[in-house]
Formats: structure tokens, C-alpha cells, sequence
């Protein structure tokens, strides 16, 4: 027997995926799908890809999924060796179809096609800047001010443009640029987000925001992207530079561990779905719990509830079975559609619940909307009792590094201690994992950004990013 229910989603958004593909023998176009297709769990608003093939660059982009954007009519046309492809969550700008990537200008040096994962924090003292020099801008995406300061950008090469501009740029920022006849790829000096790049099967190579996407298209060989380091891709030559010295302590995202990127994603060294396990591990030592069974709010959650599972010799099984044909959970950006939108449906294993002590493994809880219901649903199925295990810290800070958490106000750890929330989601007892065990878990005393759980920003945040609440704190250097 099963309880049926739908929820609306409340986790942090995702950024976006990017790509990047020099197949001197094949049509980069069809590789850029499919990787695109792979990273599709970063972004469903809009996917692009943008090919060039010696002479001009050419775009086809558009709202949706990649499948839905690139039916075999708009892809065919799509020829060349290289290729760069976006699948996009909006973060800074609106959800039009104006902010879709990637972005393709025309410039002096000819055409010019960029897409990008993050955000950038000083966007607005650099969109004035461009309007005050007679730039027309035509979306409210950073991007596009990426993609003009690129073109007005000095210098002999894109490589020198690039590296001329790019320390100006503040936040995260994991970039591929296409011109008529190579591929650039550079991440931000911190390393917020991930970026890396392997070996096509027979030429070329291909970059992408995950190891999975290169994986689907056969890739090996596959190196991230240092901080602050271009490639320069043409045909089967690749070339690296460091462009900006790497900022310490780096500030890769938690976050891509705790719950964004694909469990088979490989960053930073680590597995993430083994790093999901060990933060499970941590979290029973931190927060065990007396209890008959351990359930995962899935997917994300699983790994880690096999680690908690295992570390108390409780028995691991499935408390609720997702509608996995409703995709990942966060297609709608703004509040307003989130709250129209059932994002989410879950139904529950009542055989598994009933008259039993549940600890129910999330990720994160962010606003804090969906996990009391979830509650509700484990007693209905019959729970004596519902605790609740969070593999991450209690989210009390907005990111704005390019995943959409919420503003202050939204976020219920910045309202609500932990026995607060506690009462307000209806649980027997609530334990999150601590910065320090979150850590001990990944195997890294620092190089992370945990900003969102300690409002400790590793870059300075633009005030006029921030909320009222911020600006009176004054919690932001
Ligand atoms: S603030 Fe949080 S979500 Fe944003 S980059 Fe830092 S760790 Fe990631």
C-alpha cells in the first residue's frame, strides 16, 4: 500500500552546466548535445549550443530541456568542429528567453560565443561601466557582460583578451568561449565551480562542468581545470595557461559534493557518491539516532543514508518511491511559480514504515517548506517515530556564487534555531552535520567555500546584492 502525495521543492537550484568540444573528425555539435544531455541535472530552463566551423558561429537556444530545444531540424544544421553548449538555471537574470546562453556578438576579431556557470558578485559595477561606454546590453544575465568586455577586450589573441579581463571579474566563473575557429575554457581564480577537461576517443578534446557528461561522450585522460587556468583548444592541440595566480585558500562550492553534482562526478579527486557516503558516515557519529530503519529522501540523499545506515548497524531501506519521471525538483526559479508548480511527487513504502523508529536522511533543508511534510507522510505510513539527519549544516546565509538558496528572509536557519525547526517540521529529534565534521567527511582541512553555512564570504559580496537584512548587519565584508 502506498500514500500519495506532491510536494513542492525546497532545495537549493541549481547553476548550470557548461561545455566545450574541438572533434577535429566529427561533429562537435551531436558530442555537445549529448554532454549537455548528461548536465541536465544543473539546469531545465533553456539549453544552447553554438558550433563554428573555421569561418562563422552559428546558435540555435532556446527555453526547455535539451531534448526539447534540439529536436534532429535545429541540430542537424548545427556543423563545424567546435562547439560550445549551456544548460541553464537562472541565477542573476530573469528566466527569458533574452538571458539564454550562449551568447554569440560580433566583434572586430569576428564572431565571438560564450556561456558560463556561477555568478559573478561585482556584475552591476561592470554593466554600468559598459553602459557608460556606450555598450547596449539586451539581458539582465552576467554573462553578457562577460561576453562584452571579452569583445572590447585589448589585445592580439582571445587568449590575451581573456587574460586582460578576467581578473576583473569577482566570483565564480567556469567559462567556455567559442570563436570562429577555437575553444577557450578558464575558471575563476577561487574555484568555486567545477570545470573539467578530457580526451575525445580519437581527436580532439571536450570540457565539461562534470566528469559524467565527458564520460558519456568516451572521453579519458580527464583533468579539472585549475583555478585561474585557460586552455586554449584547437583542432588536437591544446594548450594550457595560468592566467591568474590562484587564490588561497580556494573556495570550491560544498555544495557540488553535498547534493548538485551527479553522484559519478569526480571533483576535486574525490567521488562524489563516495564523499555522500562518508558525509552519511559522519553524521551518524555526529547525530545517532535509536531507530529501526533508515530511509533516504532520494535521490540525492541515498548514499548518505547508506553510510549513516551502516555506521549504527541499523537496517537501509526505501521510505519513499519519487515519480523519477518528473525529472530533478527545482524546474520553477521564481517563489511565485514555485508555489503554483508541483515540482515534486512522492509516494511512500508503508511496509517499510510501519510501527517502526525512522531516520529519514536529507541533503539540506533550505526553506524549509517540504521537509514537514515529508514527516507527515512517514507517520502516515505508520512511523512510531521520525527522526530527522541533514548531511549539511543548517543553511543560514544566502550563496551568491550562483545557486539560488533564497534570500535571508526565505531561509529557515536564519529565522529558527535548530529545536525550533525541530518543531516546526514535526520531527522526534533533528541533527545537521557540523562545518568541522563536513569537512573531516570530505578529507579536506580547507579549499572550501562554506559560506552559507557560516556567512563567512570568501570574496567581498556588492551591497546591492544583498538583502535589507544584510545591508543592516553588516555581515558582509
Ligand atoms: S555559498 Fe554555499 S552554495 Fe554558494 S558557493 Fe559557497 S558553499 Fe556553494
Amino acid at each position: 500500500m502506498s500514500d500519495n502525495f506532491t510536494l513542492s521543492d525546497d532545495r537549493p537550484s541549481e547553476e548550470c552546466g557548461v561545455v566545450a568540444i574541438s572533434a577535429p573528425d566529427q561533429v562537435a555539435s551531436k558530442l555537445a548535445f549529448f554532454a549537455a544531455y548528461a548536465l541536465q541535472h544543473r539546469g531545465q530552463e533553456a539549453a544552447g549550443i553554438a558550433v563554428a566551423d573555421g569561418r562563422a558561429v552559428r546558435l540555435h537556444k532556446g527555453q526547455g530541456l535539451v531534448s526539447q530545444v534540439f529536436k534532429p531540424s535545429k541540430l542537424d544544421p548545427l556543423v563545424g568542429p567546435y562547439a560550445i553548449a549551456h544548460t541553464r538555471y537562472s541565477t542573476t537574470g530573469s528566466n527569458s528567453e533574452r538571458n539564454v546562453q550562449p551568447y554569440v556578438v560580433e566583434t572586430l576579431e569576428g564572431p565571438l560565443g560564450l556561456a558560463h556557470n556561477g555568478n559573478l558578485v561585482n556584475a552591476d559595477d561592470l554593466r554600468n561601466e559598459l553602459l557608460e561606454n556606450g555598450a547596449g546590453l539586451q539581458s539582465s544575465s552576467d554573462s553578457e557582460v562577460l561576453a562584452l568586455m571579452l569583445a572590447g577586450a585589448e589585445g592580439k589573441s582571445w587568449e590575451e583578451r581573456l587574460a586582460k579581463v578576467m581578473p576583473r571579474w569577482t566570483g565564480a566563473v567556469s567559462l567556455v568561449v567559442i570563436t570562429s575557429n577555437k575553444i577557450l575554457a578558464a575558471r575563476d581564480p577561487w574555484g568555486f565551480r567545477p570545470l573539467i577537461y578530457g580526451k575525445l576517443p580519437t581527436a580532439g578534446w571536450a570540457v565539461a562542468s562534470e566528469t559524467g557528461a565527458l564520460e558519456t561522450i568516451g572521453c579519458t585522460d580527464m583533468t579539472e581545470v585549475k583555478p585561474g587556468e585557460l586552455l586554449v583548444i584547437e583542432g588536437n592541440d591544446l594548450r594550457r595557461h595560468q592566467i591568474i595566480e590562484t587564490k588561497e585558500p580556494q573556495a570550491r562550492c560544498t555544495f557540488e559534493h553535498i547534493y548538485f553534482a551527479r553522484p559519478d562526478a569526480v571533483w576535486d579527486d574525490l567521488s562524489v557518491h563516495t564523499a555522500r557516503q562518508s558525509l552519511g558516515e559522519e553524521l551518524a557519529r555526529e547525530h545517532p539516532a535509536e531507530a529501526d530503519v533508515v530511509i533516504p529522501v532520494p535521490d540525492s540523499s541515498t548514499p548518505a543514508a547508506i553510510g549513516y545506515a551502516r555506521v549504527l548497524g541499523v537496517p537501509y531501506n526505501e521510505g519513499f518511491v519519487k515519480n523519477r519521471y518528473i525529472g530533478r525538483t527545482f524546474i520553477e526559479p521564481t517563489d511565485e511559480l514555485r508555489k503554483q508548480g508541483v515540482a515534486l511527487k512522492f509516494n511512500t513504502l508503508s511496509e517499510n514504515l510501519k510501527g517502526k523508529r525512522v531516520v529519514m536522511v536529507d541533503d539540506s533543508i533550505v526553506r524549509g517548506t517540504t521537509s514537514g511534510q515529508l514527516v507527515d507522510l512517514v507517520r502516515a505510513a505508520g512511523a512510531v517515530e521520525v527522526h530527522m539527519r541533514v548531511t549539511c549544516p543548517p543553511i543560514a546565509h544566502p550563496c551568491f556564487f550562483g545557486v539560488d538558496m533564497g534570500s535571508y528572509e526565505e531561509l529557515i536557519a536564519n529565522k529558527l534555531g535548530v529545536p525550533e525547526i525541530n518543531d516546526h517540521i514535526g520531527t522526534d529529534s533533528l541533527g545537521f552535520l557540523s562545518v568541522e565534521r563536513m569537512m573531516k567527511a570530505l578529507g579536506r582541512d580547507d579549499g572550501y567555500c562554506n559560506a552559507c553555512f557560516t556567512g563567512s564570504y570568501p570574496v567581498p559580496v556588492q551591497l546591492n546584492l544583498l538583502t535589507t537584512k544584510q545591508r543592516f548587519d553588516g555581515v558582509i565584508e
